[in-house]
């Protein structure tokens, strides 16, 4: 165990510090840099300087505008210009930037009130509260949902923020099998009474958590036969769609949009305003006595500043886009495109002979990179080419399956993608990442 100074237990584990000091930290491409601009279409990152050389960066350095493959802008709302941008110019003279206050104080505004009205009506059900993070939504929301003497069952790749709170929460934590039913299914009838199958017995309560899309995998949820599943086992389903709302569904309304599955199918809706909405903060919609539960429960709603105005609008406005109730056609125009993009990019990339994780018309996409040499490796040739990425490798995703992941967006072009697709063939014949293919008999 690693010791610090003074002899005390370091506060890292030794994998963690290894990967902070020899890997992460070393990456100074798209990774470790400060933008000085948008993250949107294109983002602006510091070139290198001499003073670099003390891992810091000349804050008044040469800039350059590169490819933006690394935002989860899928929409293309994080843009500073157009109709969301104008309205929260306005919303800022008007409010300012701050709350300065709690839910419970003086921190609920009109607009947020109708926003959550909105937000409810967006994702149908009964009621909805907006939480100022989105992480903050899951880590303090399960904790006043489930405690001591109740079940949580968690997917096995499952984000941070729903293990924290699931862990924070005191409540029992099973594990099964990413997106697999079955192994859902075992959990479920192995850990619930014999001969009481409508009770959630021996538990006070059973809350199955599982995120819409995966972000390290592009998987989508198998939503239908978890769902499904409810009418054998008594549970309720807690569905986190950060990445997955506006940007799944022909509607942009998530994986029950895509699935066809009535929203309400599923006790608690949670997802995020920081991709698809180029805003900030989290959601839970549900039903109203449980929304006003979380309210009165929840820390974040109860002790934490409320949203800022000038975010709520931010979301406000792109919300209304995405359901055509402003801006005519632009919502569903986005909605159309992201999916091209995604479809097409994937498809291209498993064309050229990558392993590529997930569902068609997931906007993350995942390539493999395997060993984690060449998550730096990978990362740097790119930017060369004038593409920033994020790679991503352990603890986020086991050590040997290595990746990065590209993030599409709307307002990426196809002539955007063709050059990117370019780009990434070079590299990946540079650092051997292709794989060819052996065709399957039955293929
Ligand atoms: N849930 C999931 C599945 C996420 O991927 C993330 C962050 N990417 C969060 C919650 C936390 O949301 P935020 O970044 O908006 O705080």
């Amino acid at each position: 165990q690693l010791k610090d100074h003074n002899g005390y237990a370091a506060i890292s584990s030794g994998f963690d510090t290894f990967y902070q000091r020899r890997l992460y930290a070393r990456i100074r491409d798209a990774f470790n840099r400060p933008i000085t601009a948008v993250p949107g279409r294109t983002v602006t990152l510091l070139e290198r300087t001499s003073k670099d050389q003390n891992r810091t960066f000349e804050l008044t350095g040469t800039k350059r505008e590169v490819l933006n493959l690394s935002s989860y802008n899928y929409l293309g709302f994080a843009q500073n210009t157009g109709p969301c941008a104008d309205a929260v110019e306005v919303t800022v003279k008007k409010f300012g930037i701050s709350s300065c206050s709690s839910r419970m104080e003086v921190g609920t505004t009109a607009m947020l009130v109708e926003t959550e009205a909105l937000v409810a009506r967006f994702i149908g059900h009964e009621a909805a509260i907006i939480i100022s993070m989105g992480f903050a939504t899951n880590s303090t929301t399960l904790p006043a949902l489930v405690g001591k003497g109740c079940l949580v069952i968690s997917d096995a790749l499952n984000h941070a923020s729903l293990v924290y709170g699931a862990r924070v929460s005191g409540a029992t934590i099973r594990v099964f099998k990413h997106n697999n039913v079955k192994d859902l299914e075992d959990v479920l009838r192995t850990s619930i009474s014999q001969g009481q199958p409508r009770t959630h017995r021996p538990w006070k309560k059973i809350l199955v958590v599982v995120e819409g899309l995966y972000s390290m995998e592009g998987s989508v949820c198998n939503l239908p036969e978890i769902v499904e599943l409810k009418k054998k086992y008594p549970f309720y389903l807690y569905l986190d769609e950060a990445h997955s709302i506006g940007a799944m569904g022909p509607n942009g309304r998530g994986v029950c949009d895509y699935f066809g599955l009535d929203p309400k199918d599923v006790d608690i809706m949670m997802g995020t305003f920081t991709k698809s909405f180029g805003a900030a903060g989290g959601y839970i919609a549900a039903r109203k006595e449980v929304v006003d539960h979380i309210r009165l429960h929840a820390h974040s709603s109860v002790y934490a500043e409320s949203i800022t105005t000038p975010v709520v609008q931010q979301i406000h406005t792109s919300m209304r886009i995405i359901m055509g109730e402003e801006g005519g056609d632009d919502g569903r125009r986005r909605i159309h495109i992201l999916a091209r993009n995604s479809r097409y990019f994937s498809t291209e990339l498993k064309k050229m002979g990558f392993i590529v994780y997930g569902d068609v018309e997931s906007p993350v996409i995942p390539l493999l990179l395997f060993h984690p040499a060449k998550i730096p490796a990978f990362s740097r040739e790119m930017l060369k080419r004038g593409i920033a990425v994020v790679v991503v490798g352990y603890p986020a995703t086991p050590i040997i399956t290595s990746r990065v992941r590209f993030c599409i967006s709307a307002a990426h072009t196809l002539e955007d993608l063709k050059f990117a697709l370019e780009a990434i063939s070079e590299v990946g014949d540079l650092l051997c990442l292709k794989v060819s293919r052996v065709k399957r008999n039955d293929e």
